[in-house]
């Protein structure tokens, strides 16, 4: 029996496992894929507080060793469900292809962040890894000389143009609207860029080639003239959704799937708590869901405290 399972250990759920676990809470983290969350496709941090400039990469294995160091336990099982038993909360682990197994916690944080948005496409999925990401730092050094795409218009799009534009031959970011939902000095140091171009009011219509990406179709939403693109590669930043459905039954989601919960962290089902990206809220930034990290431990904490 743990005292609270953590789902997620992104930057919110590493946090609440450092808090748990300075608050003599014995805590099991548990990670379907990679540690780290969202952070570690950003190539350069520089607006968490105290960090003048590091990596995502860096700064996820720095928070994931600190976490470590207090005695944090982490599986990279993928949480599939939560059910309540005898006053306990029973956490099944296990994917699609393999069952996994089940644990016991007498609290639970949620701090399951977001996942990638597609564009919706047809053939966006088969597409992927043939020409077609979701992470510029992941996988931009496959279009080294190349020219690429990137579809979105807020600061990830952006970043990503901005790291591809250093190795690769021509970048095209596209953009649905004529004004960039991120940062105006992103946005000038990407006018800056020769071999950078903006394809404004304008939506990745098409993808093209037959087993892999050969370029983009793209419609200007205004005159409909269609234009396409010579890419091996596009990029798609479009923003992040919720990942939730598992825990549907057991607290309440908004209408797009975030976690009810509010600053305090608390979702309304007892014992269960949400922290980060994963939890309906207005800004979704490092530093919120670190922030949330610390709010829903010590809550869960205090909860736990006041049970005896
Ligand atoms: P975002 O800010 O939500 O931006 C998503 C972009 O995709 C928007 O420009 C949106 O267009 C566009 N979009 C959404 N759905 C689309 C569709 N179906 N077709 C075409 N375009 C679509 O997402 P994000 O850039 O991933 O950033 C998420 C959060 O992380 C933000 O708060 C961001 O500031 C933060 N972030 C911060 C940093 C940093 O500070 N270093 C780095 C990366 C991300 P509209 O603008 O027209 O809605």
């Amino acid at each position: 029996m743990t005292d609270i399972i953590i789902v997620g250990a992104g930057t919110a759920g590493l946090t609440a496992a450092i808090y748990a676990l300075r608050a003599g809470k014995s805590v099991l983290l548990f990670e379907g894929l990679a540690v780290g969350g969202q952070i570690v496709n950003t190539p350069d941090v520089e607006n968490y507080p105290g960090i003048a400039h590091m990596s995502g990469f860096e700064f996820a294995s720095n928070l994931l060793e600190q976490a470590k160091s207090f005695g944090a336990e982490l599986k990279y099982e993928p949480v599939k469900g939560i059910r309540a038993e005898s006053g306990t909360w029973h956490v099944t682990t296990g994917s699609v292809d393999a069952d996994g197994h089940e644990y016991e916690a007498k609290a639970v944080i949620l701090a399951t962040g977001a996942k990638n948005r597609p564009l919706g496409l047809e053939r966006e999925q088969e597409m992927i890894g043939r020409g077609v990401s979701y992470c510029a730092t992941c996988d931009g050094m496959f279009f080294r000389g190349k020219a690429v795409a990137v579809a979105g218009g807020g600061n990830t799009a952006l970043e990503d143009a901005q790291f591809l534009a250093n190795y690769c031959s021509h970048v095209y970011l596209i953009h649905r609207r004529d004004a960039f939902r991120g940062d105006e000095k992103s946005v000038e140091l990407l006018r800056a860029k020769e071999n950078v171009e903006f394809v404004l009011n304008s939506n990745v219509s098409a993808i093209l080639g037959e087993t892999k990406v050969e370029g983009v179709e793209v419609t200007d939403k205004f005159s409909g003239e269609k234009r396409v693109l010579d890419v091996s590669g596009l990029f798609i930043a479009v923003g992040q959704m919720p990942a939730n459905e598992a825990f549907a039954g057991i607290v309440t989601l908004d209408e797009k799937g975030y976690i009810a919960a509010g600053e305090d962290c608390g979702t309304g089902t007892d014992g269960i708590f949400a922290a980060g990206d994963c939890r309906t809220k207005e800004v979704r930034q490092l530093t919120t869901a670190a922030a949330d990290g610390a709010v829903a431990a010590l809550a869960a904490c205090k909860w736990l405290d006041a049970k005896g």
